[in-house]
């Protein structure tokens, strides 16, 4: 739900999701929520004349969340009852002692239609680990009623100017995704008529905001089909910049998603921007699927650690043609003449993962592009002799040095607005995998696949050959560090 309120300067309201919510953690987002069995049953006024049965019991949803969620009431006859009743009623709804269906009939309230406005609707795109068919609706906040956010799922609320809200995102202060940053762009356009000229986009118009996620100004995530590692089904393409732009790991091999880039790409060269270089983070297979083929088909030239081309490189043999070496430090500035703004994209040498890793710091928003050093969901397989896991921690220590953080952007799944708390989580889950190693080893174990099975009891069996080598990743570790003694596959403690 847009709320609105102030019509002659309009104001927005938006939340910032808690730091412990599963998905979409600390972005900023309207308030809302699921729809209840429950809501079919309330009767609502005035509802549009539509063939989608969920019309109705849409918009009964809203008003109910919006009202648990922010103390809002959206209803005809909140009038006449003052601000703690409200408060009141909040609470014993919150606290179940009432249902909503009760509360309005007590109160004689009756739901209205006609105080909601439609907006367009969308569906996350399927490359999301989880999926919702969202209906969006502004309403004007009713006279003499205030917002009030009572922390638990959201951490705040705050009213602001709808360019006061995108400026947040272009700077890098908040993380927002598209469907509300579409309706802010429209808001700012003028909040009186923004919905009708948001329900006029056509429909092609939407699929492409679709298949390039703008995660921030200037940031765009591609999210493209590779053989990947399950839980990960897409590998993430990055597209940054403004007049010049660089593409970062177009990964895939298969014939339907090189189209699908390529047609975002076209867009971005019809828009009057050139593609300047693309970046590999690293030598796997789903991360340079689609190098070549990009890099001929727009003739832009492919960079990488020289680590990466060595393994990868035509020169060395490989497929791969690695035009120039990327260092340590190195800043990569992108610029866009129209708004002064600029990305700067400092290049992270990270291994750990992969010895010729890269990861890219862009400074002025805090966004780090992680590869495959930090993804969206689950952990990462750090398999030797490739993988080091002694490399691989200091460079998530590195990352927390950082001046700015406020993203991560990984190679797969979701962008993660608790930056830190991913990477303090990652390295507290290798410490927490390190103790249960020695305390297997302690009670018997000696051989990988013996620790694998006394440790890894909550991964699935067909992932045990992946969690063998993070497992002989962390041994090294600790014949590195003097703790652990090897003879061929056999592994003992040192005492
Ligand atoms: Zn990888």
């Amino acid at each position: 739900m847009v709320l609105l309120r102030d019509p002659e300067d309009p104001k927005v309201f938006w939340v910032k999701r808690a730091r412990t919510l599963s998905f979409m953690a600390r972005y900023h987002a309207f308030p809302g929520g699921q729809r209840d069995a429950a809501d079919a049953e309330i009767p609502i006024e005035n509802v549009p004349p539509s063939p989608d049965a969920m019309t109705a019991v849409m918009r009964v949803a809203a008003i109910r969340e919006i009202f648990e969620e922010t103390g809002v009431l959206i209803a005809r006859g909140a009038e006449r009852l003052s601000a703690e009743r409200r408060l009141e009623l909040r609470l014993e709804l919150a606290a179940d002692r009432i249902s909503f269906q009760e509360l309005l009939a007590n109160e004689s309230l009756t739901l209205d239609a006609g105080l909601l406005t439609e907006m367009p609707r969308w569906v996350t795109p399927a490359t999301m680990p989880r999926r919702y068919d969202t209906r969006f609706y502004a309403a004007w906040l009713p006279a003499g009623q205030e917002t009030e956010i009572i922390p638990g799922e959201l951490e705040e609320g705050e009213w602001l100017r709808p360019h006061e809200a995108l400026q947040r995102w272009i700077d890098g202060d908040s993380l927002i995704v598209t469907p509300i940053t579409c309706a802010l762009q429209a808001l700012a356009e003028g909040a009186h008529d923004f919905a009708a000229r948001m329900l006029c986009v056509p429909e092609e118009e939407r699929e492409h905001w679709e298949s390039r996620v703008e995660m921030r100004y200037g940031i765009y995530l591609c999210a493209l089909r590779t053989p990947t590692i399950p839980p990960a089904t897409h590998t993430n393409c990055y597209i940054i910049g403004g007049d010049e732009m660089v593409v970062i790991d177009p990964g895939s091999p298969y014939p339907d998603q090189r189209e699908k880039l390529d047609a975002v790409i076209e867009r971005f060269i019809a828009q009057g921007r050139r593609i300047r270089e693309i970046i590999i983070t690293h030598l796997h297979p789903d991360h340079i699927g689609g190098v070549m083929h990009l890099a001929e088909k727009f003739n832009v030239p492919v960079a990488a650690h020289r680590l990466t081309a060595e393994a990868i490189g035509i020169q060395a043999g490989g497929e791969v043609r690695v035009d120039r070496f990327i260092e340590d430090n190195e800043v990569i500035e992108l610029n866009e003449q129209v708004t002064g703004l600029s990305w700067r994209l400092r290049a992270l040498w990270t291994p750990g993962h992969a010895r010729g890793h890269l990861s890219f710091h862009e400074e002025r928003t805090g966004s780090l592009i992680t590869g495959d050093c930090v993804v969206g969901f689950g952990t990462v397989v750090i398999a030797p002799p490739e993988g080091n896991m002694i490399a691989y921690l200091a460079s998530l220590r590195r990352y927390l040095e950082l001046p700015r953080l406020t993203a991560l952007m990984p190679g797969h799944g979701p962008v993660l607005a608790d930056a830190r708390g991913k990477i303090e989580e990652y390295l507290a889950h290798r410490q927490a995998r390190e103790e249960m190693i020695v305390n297997a080893m302690s009670a018997g174990a000696q051989t990988a696949p013996q620790i694998v099975k006394a440790v890894y009891t909550d991964v699935p069996d067909a992932m045990h050959s992946l969690a063998e080598l993070s497992v002989v990743a962390a041994l090294e570790k600790l014949e590195t560090e003097g703790r652990v003694a090897r003879n061929g596959n056999q592994f003992a403690l040192v005492v």
